[in-house]
């Protein structure tokens, strides 16, 4: 049997899994808050074309309007002032797909929402399961979806900043320039911590991991349904040309 005719066939007899990793998208979904002054982001809203009635008397359809970088959705390296010029529809296709790392600490998120990743937490992840893998992706579980239905409870900002987890600026380096991993993938609003704009260099995810052309995945949901490796996982981004990034549908298959 061929790889591919195994695939189907396992997709067909259930020995393989396809988890959505996508957060629901509509005008409740949760949406990054930038300091008064600076250009914000739109929350996903649609507008109703026709429903069956005088404006389309057969269909059903909308417009919407959103963000890039709303809901579940992916960050092209163009997105940041240190990155390449890649936009989101210059991503190569072949770097959409790719086998999943998860890393879990929503034991430790669970008793400290600033709670950061460090070089040591991969290098332990590992030893435990071996290397990463060339042109995989490093998911970070953290169990902050489950605040998702709020806006509020997912940035969890008080007057100091946002208080939500991620990984330290020296970690963000590691992933950057030392690993063989081309995107980040986290259950926040964004690939970097709450506090990330008081780190050196500040939103260090963004700033090291898009220098180095690599990507993000942010609002994921359902990580608790991966094993810690041997899950693939497809981003697909809309193809916007000039995008910066877009919202995704991510979906990884997991084997028995
Ligand atoms: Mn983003």
């Amino acid at each position: 049997m061929s790889d591919l005719a195994a695939f189907t066939a396992g997709l067909a007899d259930g020995s393989i899994r396809v988890v959505d990793l996508t957060s629901p998208l509509s005008s409740d979904t949760p949406i990054l808050m930038l300091p008064e002054g600076m250009g914000q982001t739109a929350h996903f809203e649609l507008e109703e074309i026709s429903a069956y009635d005088d404006r389309g008397p057969a269909w059903y359809w909308n417009n919407f309007r959103t963000g890039e970088h709303t809901g579940t959705h992916f960050d092209a390296p163009i997105h940041w002032v240190t990155g390449p010029k890649e936009d989101v529809a210059s991503v190569p296709p072949h770097r959409l797909v790719g086998p999943a790392a998860v890393l879990d600490v929503a034991d430790r998120v669970s008793s400290d929402p600033d709670f950061l990743v460090e070089v040591a937490d991969l290098e332990a992840f590992q030893e435990e399961h071996g290397a990463f893998l060339d042109g995989g992706w490093l998911l970070v579980r953290t169990g902050w979806s489950i605040h998702a239905g709020s806006q509020e409870e997912f940035l969890n900002a008080d007057e100091e900043g946002s208080h939500t987890p991620g990984l330290s600026a020296e970690c963000a380096r590691w992933l950057a320039q030392d690993s063989p991993i081309i995107g980040l993938g986290v259950e926040t609003v964004g690939t970097d911590a709450g506090a990330a704009p008081t780190f050196d260099p500040m939103f260090p995810c963004h700033s090291l991991m898009h220098g180095a052309g690599k990507y993000g995945l942010t609002q994921l949901q359902n990580l608790d349904l991966l094993p810690p490796v041997g899950a693939v996982i497809v981003a697909a981004p809309l193809k916007i040309v000039g995008g910066s990034g877009s919202p995704v549908r991510v979906l990884a298959f997991v084997g028995s």
